[in-house]
């Protein structure tokens, strides 16, 4: 299996963004996205993606240098159209602006349509618990045809839908970042399991027929299967109100047969974003977060378990373990990823220059 050092990727992945168009700062937030993804464990999210972009800027479904853009500012609210710019400049402009709102205002309400795929959402939950912003997140996908069934359906009717919460750490400590799709498992992990030929987890997938299967392939095949919604009819409910909240209630859209779909990704977010001492003072709410998190923590393992681990922790050590030891892709992604540089306008020769 190729294993690559974080900056190798990095670097490859601004020169495919630069040879598409992009500006080098635009260029860099889009490195620094999927690089962290897949730092953080989540492949389905980090440069493997890069074929999937480039194709949508051929097709113009993604254009870049595309910025944040208010369309409507009241108070506390603020609506940004993303105008299917690359959702890693789209979200961190977006993020920006919603902290300056809610250091202002105790808290604000941020609302992206339109915007092209915003990558790992707990990125933008990290980037505002970095300045101390506690932050909510519901976000819908479009543009695509529907991935997820809703609980006891055989047909997809939404995407898989991330939701995404996170408070600053307690004291000293980590933020508490949770960052899920509301599907069992996110769509790219059933791309990865695909080209790596192991089967997903049992009881993810819906074959065309409704029959429960183990096969990636289900979700690329010209009469698809369905993704399932994790935690039965409460995590379908929860991927129902990101579909609604996300892509009713900000102006985007839902993901229904009557708009016209230019087979890109696009996402829309609404996101809260809360001051540190908007409710009450920061020292207190940080020592409170701090003890409720060594409280439970403290709860004995349960038979067949380690240990108890908070929402982003997995991702911290797998973090370290990747910063260490480099970060291994899987031979059918690294020939997709390589063709899409390629495709893009990077040589081979810089592509072996790039990655070493
Ligand atoms: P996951 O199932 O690996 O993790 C979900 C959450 O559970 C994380 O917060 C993680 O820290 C926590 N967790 C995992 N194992 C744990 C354990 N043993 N103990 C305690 N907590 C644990 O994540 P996922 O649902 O596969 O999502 C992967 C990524 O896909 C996310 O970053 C999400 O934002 C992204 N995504 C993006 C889109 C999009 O349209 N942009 C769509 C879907 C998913």
């Amino acid at each position: 299996m190729p294993v690559f050092g974080h900056d190798a990727l990095h670097a490859l992945t601004r020169a495919v963004c630069v040879a598409g168009g992009s500006a080098p700062r635009e260029a860099e937030l889009v490195a620094d996205n999927l690089v962290q993804a897949n730092l953080a464990g989540h492949d389905s999210h980090g440069v493997g993606l890069l074929p999937t972009y480039v194709r949508s800027l051929d097709n113009e479904s993604l254009r870049p240098n595309r910025h944040a853009e208010p369309v409507r500012d009241r108070g506390p609210i603020l609506v940004i159209e993303g105008g299917r710019g690359y959702g890693q400049v789209i979200g961190f402009e977006t993020m920006q602006l919603g902290m300056a709102r809610a250091a202002e205002q105790g808290a604000a309400l941020v609302a992206i349509r339109n915007s092209f795929h915003l990558g790992r959402i707990g990125h933008w939950a990290e980037q505002c618990a970095a300045e101390g912003f506690a932050s909510i997140h519901f976000v819908n996908g479009v543009d695509h045809p529907p991935y997820q069934a809703p609980y006891a359906g055989c047909d997809a009717r939404f995407s898989t839908n991330p939701f995404c919460a996170a408070v600053p750490g307690g004291r000293d400590g980590p933020p508490v970042v949770l960052d899920m799709a509301t599907s069992k498992i996110a769509f790219g992990k059933a791309r990865v399991a695909a080209n790596a030929g192991v089967p997903v987890p049992d009881e993810c997938l819906l074959d065309p027929e409704g029959h429960v299967s183990r096969d990636g392939a289900v979700m690329f095949r010209e009469l698809r299967g369905a993704m399932i919604p994790f935690g039965e009819h409460k995590g379908s409910g929860l991927g129902i109100m990101c579909e609604l909240l996300a892509g009713a209630l900000t102006g985007g859209l839902t993901n229904q047969p009557e708009h016209s779909q230019a087979h890109g990704i696009v996402n829309n977010m609404l996101s809260v974003i809360v001051a540190p001492d908007a409710l009450a003072p920061r020292d207190a709410v940080r020592r409170e977060i701090g003890a409720a998190v060594a409280w439970i923590k403290s709860s004995r393992p349960r038979p067949g378990f380690e240990e108890v681990l908070l929402p982003g922790e997995p991702e911290r050590r797998r973090r370290d373990v990747r910063l260490a030891d480099g970060i291994d892709i899987d031979p059918q992604s690294w020939r997709d990823i390589r063709a899409a540089a390629v495709a893009a306008g990077v040589a081979d020769d810089a592509i072996d220059r790039l990655v070493g």
